[in-house]
């Protein structure tokens, strides 16, 4: 408990849970009615040198641990993450504020990355070929990378890091964790699971912090790779450093997912798959289709539905109202900037086709809530166009051709997802082969691969080579060793 009688987040470093000590604290909110519920100890180099240290340390005895006993554990860790699905999921909701569904999925999501990971035996094998000269045999192996940093967004509290650190671990690598100092208490009880499952000490360890612990794991020299999700000045600032730092990197950065309207798109279907896009977990999702660009008279077609749905939509205390589509954003703060976004848009003259603001919660008045907002005739040369909002605002932008449609999306810099709404195989074909994006959507509003495939961010959502999740995971956390032998 600090001063406000508040728990401050503990660090796990060597198998135990310790506090940080004298340094400041941040507020974690429920964003559901703005309490506070606990504080994060903002740390620095010290605490993430005993981090690294710890994870170094283990290193040698894990790594020589055989890959079916680090699988093993983390049958055991899927085994209890499945025990307490509910109680992660409420807390997923309750730190963050999307609505237990959805947080229900993100924890499921997770999951599937630990379930892909105890295929390490397999996905850890070599190749070999006999005779390659003459009495020379040649094969490759996969060794760990060493001590393995992961720092990740608030958005998905348990999601994110779980693309990280259950496959680094199971390839053998130990891990230092920094969550998001808005949402650290998932991260506490994925960590205290994993300890539970049998995880030798040190193997994984935990601090909480912000810049500090950012930049001190970026340049530290005991650390060999880094993963970091995150926004996108921030992940090409990682890159730069962590990289300039001899590590190896993958972060993922920001978006901007423009989806495509084509006039056959079916509209009911559309209407749907927006909402979800669009309006699921509050717009807060790397994922979340955020321009719309209706071809022709799909406009006409698609946007009188979808404000009628939306305003059907019950915006709510996710923590405490099940009927609640709909939940905050995450802080006072984000709200603020969202809300800067809709006056520059307005500024800007692009039509306000919904207004979201003024959304009444009479429950929670104090939660950051901001209800489905849409603006018509919006422009690329718009910041509500070039800019992540990360909130639940829709731009619209009408053009009459799918070209001019798949021009105005390669031009935005990112390149998380592009989707196209369409009945058309021919204008489908064409739009997988020309957008620049590296997750495309037909008729899908959130492609979003699963655990077995790569996370395919490009551009500037995207810095580095080997993404998170699937064999490109695999790769990222190991390095491959060629041997040549002759025994004649
Ligand atoms: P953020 O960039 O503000 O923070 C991410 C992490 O970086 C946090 O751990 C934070 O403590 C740290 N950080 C923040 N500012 C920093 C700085 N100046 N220097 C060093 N470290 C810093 O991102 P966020 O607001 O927590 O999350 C939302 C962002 O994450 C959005 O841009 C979203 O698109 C992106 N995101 C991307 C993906 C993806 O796969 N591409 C997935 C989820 C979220």
């Amino acid at each position: 408990m600090n001063e406000n009688g508040m728990n401050t987040c503990p660090l796990f470093i060597d198998g135990s849970w310790t506090d940080a000590g004298d340094v400041a604290t941040e507020p974690v909110f429920n964003p559901s009615d703005g309490s506070v519920i606990a504080r994060t100890p903002m740390c620095g180099e010290t605490e993430v040198d005993s981090a690294v240290r710890a994870a170094r340390a283990a290193l040698p005895d894990w790594s020589a641990t055989p890959v079916v006993d680090r699988a093993r554990i983390l049958f055991r860790y899927v085994h209890l993450l499945e025990e307490n699905f509910e109680a992660l999921s409420r807390l997923v909701t309750r730190e963050h504020g999307k609505t237990l569904v959805e947080a229900r999925g993100s924890v499921r999501r997770g999951i599937e990355v630990v379930e892909f990971a105890c295929g390490a035996p397999t996905l850890l094998m070599g190749d070999s070929l006999e005779q390659i000269a003459s009495g020379i045999d040649c094969d490759t192996i996969r060794q760990p990378v060493g001590v393995c940093a992961g720092i990740t967004p608030f958005n998905f509290p348990a999601m994110v890091p779980m693309w990280m650190y259950p496959i680094a671990i199971v390839c053998g690598n130990t891990f230092v964790l920094k969550p998001s100092e808005k949402v650290p208490l998932t991260a506490i009880r994925l960590v205290e699971l994993l300890h539970e499952a049998g995880l030798p000490s040190g193997v994984m360890n935990l601090v909480h912090g912000g810049v500090d612990v950012v930049n001190a794991l970026c340049t530290h020299p005991d650390i060999d790779a880094v993963s970091f999700v995150g926004s996108s000045p921030v992940a090409r600032h990682v890159y730069q450093t962590a990289t300039a730092h001899g590590k190896r990197v993958q972060s993922a950065g920001g978006a901007k997912n423009y989806m495509i309207i084509l006039p056959d798109a079916d509209p009911a279907f559309t209407v749907d798959a927006l909402i979800g896009s669009v309006y699921g977990c509050a717009g807060e999702r790397c994922m979340a289709g955020s321009v719309a660009v209706a071809v022709e008279e799909a406009a006409q077609r698609v946007l009188p539905p979808l404000r009628e749905a939306l305003d059907e939509m019950k915006v709510g205390p996710t923590d405490r109202e099940p009927a609640a589509d709909m939940g905050p954003v995450v802080t006072r703060q984000h709200l603020d900037k969202v809300h800067g976004y809709i006056a520059s848009g307005l500024a800007d003259g692009a039509s306000l086709y919904r207004d979201g603001r003024g959304v009444e919660v009479p429950q929670t008045p104090e939660g950051f809530y901001l209800g489905p907002t849409i603006f018509d005739d919006a422009a690329t040369s718009m910041k509500i166009v070039r800019e992540e909002i990360f909130g639940p605002v829709l731009s619209v932008i009408r053009t009459d051709s799918l070209d001019k449609g798949i021009e105005a999306c390669n031009q935005s810099g990112f390149g998380n997802a592009a989707v196209l709404f369409t009945g058309d195989g021919k204008a489908a074909r064409t739009f997988r082969n020309r957008v620049s994006a590296g997750m495309v959507g037909i008729n899908v509003g959130v492609p979003a691969p699963m655990a077995f495939f790569p996370f395919t961010g490009w551009n500037g959502s995207f810095y580095g080579d080997l993404h998170m999740q699937g064999k490109e995971g695999f790769a990222f956390y190991t390095r491959q060793k060629v041997t040549m032998s002759r025994w004649a």
